[in-house]
């Protein structure tokens, strides 16, 4: 993005981890007998003129339900950064699992921007509600979103777009049919928010994807097309990787400035 554009900074926000799993997991079918820890993230984009919140988070309902160790209310960690929740203005849906889109409910006040593709598969396909997508669905908050259909404050996206100067959705699938990045002008070139596109920053460095993948050849182009937008690799920021919390300027507890 060129520099007569505003420039942001870009805040992760931990609400919950570590969460222990295998490495195959997150890194394609290697390493069954390794564990990693992994944390669960929605971030903050903040400009002088505008303030963005990407992905949701989850309601503490579903923590408990699904037993999501080290929760915090998303409410509770954007307070650390004097940011009310109920009042935030625009959301950016990456996508609709269930640890990023539970917390719809909290953002009473917010636009809400998704993909169209992404709507249309988890809304209405049927297929959506078969169990290897299923179990990666927040019921609940599905049906908040589907609620806001028709009304001012949903924005279904078509593709790329950019939606305040400085700052672009990116059609993004191969984790879920309609996944979308958020690229973001900031001091130090463009930045992405890849969202589960990766969920470590290992998956864009070595071009391996998690094992939570819907579309193989989709997620080798959209990595391509991300890897080829970002100022550099390490400004391709992933969904769950543990060193968004210690290995940036801590901000707040649980919060830090990525960029
Ligand atoms: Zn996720």
């Amino acid at each position: 993005m060129s520099s007569d554009l505003p420039t942001y900074e870009i805040y992760a926000v931990k609400y919950a981890g570590p969460h222990v799993s295998s490495v195959a997991m997150v890194f394609w079918n290697t390493a069954w007998d390794q564990k990693i820890e992994r944390n669960y993230y929605f971030w903050v984009v903040r400009g002088k003129d505008a303030t963005l919140v990407v992905d949701c988070g989850m309601t503490p309902a579903l923590a408990q339900e699904r037993q999501i160790p080290g929760y915090v209310s998303p409410l509770e960690v954007l307070g650390r950064m004097e940011i009310d929740g109920s009042k935030v203005k625009r959301v950016v849906a990456t996508h609709i699992h269930f640890d990023h889109i539970s917390g719809i409910e909290f953002f009473q006040e917010a636009t809400v921007y998704v993909q169209e593709r992404e709507f249309h598969f988890w809304m209405k396909d049927p297929l959506a509600k078969k169990p290897p997508f299923l179990m990666l669905t927040d019921p609940v908050g599905n049906r908040c979103l589907a609620a806001l259909e028709g009304t001012e404050r949903l924005r279904v996206v078509r593709g790329d777009q950019e939606i305040l100067p400085g700052i672009e959705l990116l059609l993004a699938p191969g984790h879920t049919p309609g996944l979308q990045a958020v690229s973001v002008n900031t001091t130090q070139g463009t930045a992405i928010l890849g969202s589960d596109c990766g969920h470590l920053f290992r998956n864009y460095e070595e071009e391996i994807p998690s094992c939570f993948i819907t579309d193989l050849p989709a997620w080798m182009r959209t990595y391509g097309k991300l890897k080829s937008k970002a100022s550099s690799l390490s400004l391709l920021f992933p969904g769950h990787d543990a060193k968004m919390a210690t290995q940036f300027p801590s901000v707040a507890e649980g919060i830090t400035r990525l960029v």
